[in-house]
């Protein structure tokens, strides 16, 4: 392999995006180290990051293009492949129309590549049937922190805020399994005198260092929250003056949960009352709290409305836009939060606009090139995509996703992947999708790349490129610049990462999300930036002017103190300085890693220093206020019944991670965690006659599974739980529900209907 140098990066899994060094070695191969001065997780990895170079090997990784012939993928030439995918891609378009070409993103991707991709449907397919695997992460928690905020960020204030809070709820959230190194924030919260509750049907490693853990039967979140809620109002922990000011709709959300009585609640969910009197006097005592989500209350057919009643708690106790305090997710992949920010969803162009906006076609046309009406209007959303393939949509392209493991229904979802014309895969491994595919393409990955993501926090990141790709890899770029120029496009699709952002920057100036005032160089010197963060009126992409950089931390920052203790309302808000702070506890002096002082406005020729924390004067919403958001308790769409008595949750576990693609392939994450397995309560165990290690059958309406039993009273008897990153026989999406959420069109992973049988009986 040819090497460049030891590099200072960012691991390419979760959106934790540890940051790492990665050295080649002289007889091969590529060591991952420590690297202390990223402050998110202080030089700590898990396995995960630790091991990810093995990918980078060329008997791992693919390293020449693969093309169906007589039923089988054979090596071919990149012209071959490439001529062919756009034969493929220009004459169903020309039989069927636009929309009968799909494509299909990754939150993995690089915000250079879901850029790009977004634009490449848009303009030169000029389809409007994209979206990505995203959707099926944290789409429900956008579409609450937007509806109740007017803004969607995953963290609107920096990790580095936890150990100084007073309490914090993590609700459906396993850090100890998805990212270990951000345990740390947890037992320094504990060590400061805070307290951490855990909202978690199962008793994971997580809900084992919590001080209290609620164990809900699965997809009875909202009814929990609506519960605390009650015994908020009725113990009079309300904040009043803060729900006058500060909000809207409270009469309604108060009056829902008036309507959850404590003894109600704990019949639907099982949570006893004292501890939902416990969970609340530990949430409500200290000054400042926060509750955090992640997929257990968001993968869910009502998951807006459960992150929304959660958000409603942090909005009647005053918590939310306020120092140390406030609601946030914890997103799952490396660039979830920005692969959902520039365009590759199905209602969103860059910048977090909306693609419906008149306003942002125009604006989005405009850095394009194109006519405003050239843009098609919103497409499918991720699940109804996929289950129009063979009929509707004839040829896919995909980049970055494996849904025949991660999708729910997968099963049928695999057969609808058959049913296409015409499938492209662009990836870095012979997926299980890929495998399915008429054309492979091996596209650069993590450390053969330059590119940026957004971390969990909104924080951007440069990850940059440690090692040359080997012979015969290209980059996902230069395939979209490559397909583009084939179908006519000969412009405006550029293969530099770097040229890429410049645009993005624009197309992403004045947006929700706006990244126009950062650029490489500072990403490079500032260790991230936290967006929004705009451009000078007078500099930046497209003026004509030179930018500014800083040349370290905090450098150049000389407004800032005149303005340190203002802060920013949410992205193109109306800011104000009045009163910002008062009263709220003062940050640590070392708090280094929240990239310096508060943000401030925009001033011409100053650069802007990023937003560590949002909302802290007024909310992203017309008016400035949160909005409350009125929900009920509902059942999800799969209650258990007589033939299918108990309910299935599916999550994950430390050594993989999502489908599995990358890391089932390292020798030492596959000896951890080789296969699934069906966790269950001895209880139930007993019942079935099952023992530990035994083969065991799970069936729900949509098919059946087979893994081992792991018998553990962690799990409730009426609750069984199998991660999900594998293929094959015990693929836990054979059985998962594909009912979706009315508002973010997610589906209900966390809970469905089944049974379960021993080999004996199945
Ligand atoms: Fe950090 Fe996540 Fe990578 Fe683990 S997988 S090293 S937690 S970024």
């Amino acid at each position: 392999m040819d090497t460049i140098s030891s590099t200072p990066t960012h691991c390419p899994y979760c959106a934790l995006q540890c940051g790492m060094n990665l050295t080649p070695l002289a007889e091969g191969g590529v060591e991952v180290s420590e690297r202390a001065d990223f402050p998110v997780n202080q030089g700590a990895l898990c396995g995960k990051g630790r091991t990810a170079a093995e990918v980078l090997a060329p008997g791992v990784r693919l390293t020449s293009p693969l093309v169906r012939r007589n039923g089988r993928l054979v090596e071919a030439g990149w012209t071959e492949a490439l001529d062919l995918i756009a034969e493929r891609l220009g004459s169903t378009r020309a039989a069927y129309g636009a929309d009968a070409l799909g494509v299909f993103g990754g939150g993995g991707l690089t915000n250079e590549k879901a850029y790009t991709l977004g634009k490449f449907a848009r303009v030169v397919l000029g389809t409007s049937q994209i979206d990505y695997n995203g959707r099926f992460c944290m789409s429900s928690a956008a579409a609450a922190g937007t509806r109740a905020f007017g803004l969607d960020r995953g963290l609107p204030f920096p990790l580095a805020d936890i150990p100084k809070t007073g309490c914090v709820i993590l609700v459906g959230s396993n850090p100890a399994e998805t990212m270990p190194p951000s345990l740390r924030y947890f037992r320094e919260l504990r060590e400061n005198g805070g307290t951490l509750i855990v909202v978690d049907p199962r008793r994971t490693r997580t809900a084992e260092q919590a001080d209290l853990h609620l164990a809900p039967r699965p997809g009875t979140d909202l009814a929990l929250a609506l519960g605390l809620l009650h015994l908020v109002v009725a113990e009079g922990r309300t904040d009043e003056a803060y729900i006058r000011e500060r909000t809207t709709g409270w009469a309604e959300a108060r009056a829902a949960a008036m309507a959850h009585w404590p003894e109600y609640v704990e019949r639907i969910t099982g949570v006893p009352v004292p501890q939902l009197r416990e969970a609340v006097r530990l949430f409500c005592e200290p000054e400042a709290a926060m509750v955090l989500t992640a997929r257990g209350p968001e993968q869910q057919s009502k998951g807006t409305d459960t992150v929304g009643a959660w958000i409603n708690l942090c909005l009647a106790t005053g918590r939310a836009g306020r120092p140390l305090s406030g609601y946030g997710c914890l997103t799952g992949q490396g660039n979830g939060q920005g692969g959902r920010e520039h365009g590759q969803k199905a209602d969103q162009l860059p910048g977090y606009r909306k693609l419906d906006d008149p306003a942002a076609r125009r604006h989005v046309a405009e850095v394009w090139g194109v006519a405003p009406d050239s843009l098609p209007g919103p497409g499918r959303s991720a699940y109804e995509l996929l289950d129009a393939l063979g009929t509707d949509i004839r040829a896919l392209l995909l980049m970055g996703s494996n849904p025949v493991v991660s999708a729910p229904r997968a099963a049928h979802i695999e057969e609808r992947i058959k049913s296409l014309d015409f499938l492209a895969v662009c990836d870095v491994v012979l997926s299980e999708t890929a495998e399915l595919a008429d054309v492979v393409l091996p596209v650069t990955q993590w450390a053969e790349e330059t590119g940026t993501t957004t971390s969990l926090e909104g924080r951007v990141l440069l990850r940059r490129q440690a090692v040359t790709p080997p012979p015969g890899v290209h980059s996902d770029l230069y395939v979209l610049h490559e397909l583009a120029a084939r179908l006519g496009v000969e412009k405006g699709f550029p293969t530099d990462p770097e040229e890429v952002f410049t645009e993005l920057r624009r197309a992403s100036a004045g947006g929700p999300a706006d990244y126009s005032g950062i650029t490489y160089r500072r990403l490079a010197a500032e260790n991230g930036v936290f967006w929004p963060c705009p451009e000078p009126a007078e500099t930046g992409p497209g003026t004509g002017r030179p930018e500014r950089s800083v040349t370290g931390a905090g450098a150049d920052r000389s407004v800032a103190g005149a303005g340190a203790d203002r802060s920013v309302a949410g992205a193109g808000a109306d800011r104000s300085v009045a009163g910002a702070g008062a009263d709220r506890p003062e940050p640590a002096e070392n708090d280094s890693d929240t990239a310096g002082p508060e943000p401030v406005e925009a001033v011409p020729g100053v650069v802007h220093p990023g937003t560590p924390r949002l909302f802290l004067d007024r909310f992203a919403t017309d008016d400035g206020r949160a909005r409350f958001a009125n929900v009920t308790h509902r059942p999800t769409a799969e209650e258990p019944d007589a033939e299918y008595p108990l309910i299935l949750t599916t999550g994950r576990v430390v050594a993989q991670y999502q489908s599995g693609a990358q890391t089932r392939r390292v020798t030492e994450l596959n000896t951890a965690a080789p296969g699934p397995f069906v966790e269950l309560h001895p209880r139930l165990a007993a019942r079935i006659g099952a023992a530990e290690g035994d083969p065991v059958t799970v069936v729900s309406r949509r098919g059946r599974a087979t893994a081992p039993a792991r018998i553990t009273s962690a799990i409730r008897p009426d609750t069984l739980f199998m991660p999900f990153h594998w293929p094959g026989a015990g693929r836990a999406n054979t059985l998962t529900n594909p009912a979706l959420d009315p508002t973010s069109r997610m589906p209900e992973f966390k809970s469905c209907a089944v049974r379960v049988e021993t080999a004996a009986e199945a």
